[in-house]
């Protein structure tokens, strides 16, 4: 079984007593990840967090996550909904600005991790997720370790914040491969999914669109309206934009 990237310093957080908040999606990489944690990190340690994107995630994530977990799971919210935002804002995130990861990810479990460490009366946080180095050049950018000095504070009140990347050099087949090591199943989409999270990602390819659009044709017809409503695509063609609907190949009410 492939091993988590760990570091003599990650280790000196935890027999320190930090508390690891685990993000889960319900991706095969959270997935992955929070199997192999179950057995570095001590239980009473983790505290597992999902980030409910509503009706624009894949049905069923949450108990898809709970099936598998020995953890409660803490479910944050944004209080924009992802298409409120788009409207809001009059365009789609892009890969390059992902308003729609900080907005309605990020920023309610950073949210979560400040009031729940104050609740433990704690002072380190590790804010642990399941990215790889090889889903993007972005990504492969990044460290798996370090400390988060936006989310840290030392004044009158003293918070730690780290973030911890610890399947940072899995390979998908690795991922894969660690779920069924753990004894378990990837989420159900994944049959013909290539990435979960939202059923349309701005990121997401052709395959998963029109597998998002066939299972759920009312939340696609939506996305090909807001579009139309706003003028801005979610999708370019080279340097010209395209309409999910020509983009997919899947036309609404056909
Ligand atoms: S899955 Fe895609 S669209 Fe959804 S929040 Fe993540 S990047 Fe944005």
């Amino acid at each position: 079984m492939p091993k988590v990237f760990i570091t003599g310093e990650i280790k000196e957080l935890i027999s320190d007593g930090a508390i690891f908040y685990v993000s889960h999606s319900g991706g095969k990489d959270s997935q992955a990840m929070y199997g192999l944690l179950k057995k570095v990190l001590p239980s009473e340690q983790i505290v597992l967090v999902h980030s409910d994107l509503g009706k624009v995630e894949w049905n069923g994530v949450q108990d898809h996550i709970k099936k598998y977990s020995d953890h409660k799971l803490n479910v944050v919210r944004a209080k924009k909904t992802f298409l409120e935002m788009v409207e809001r804002r009059g365009k789609w995130p892009s890969a390059a600005y992902r308003q729609c990861t900080s907005d309605l990810k990020r920023g309610p479990i950073f949210k979560f991790i400040r009031n729940d460490l104050k609740e433990r009366g704690g002072t380190v946080a590790v804010n642990v997720m399941g990215l790889r180095a090889q889903e993007s050049t972005a990504r492969a950018k990044k460290v798996p370790f370090f400390y988060n000095k936006t989310q840290s504070v030392n004044k009158r009140v003293t918070r730690h914040v780290y973030d911890w990347l610890p399947i940072f050099y899995f390979t998908t087949e690795e991922v894969f491969q660690t779920i069924r090591d753990v004894g378990e199943k990837p989420f159900w989409a994944y049959e013909k999914n290539e990435r979960l999270s939202c059923v349309f990602c701005i990121m997401g390819c052709v395959n998963d669109l029109r597998h998002g659009a066939e299972q759920r044709p009312e939340l696609y017809k939506e996305y090909v309206e807001l579009e139309k409503k706003i003028g801005h695509t979610m999708f370019m063609k080279g340097k010209e934009p395209i309409y999910l609907e020509d983009h997919v190949g899947i036309k609404v009410g056909a």
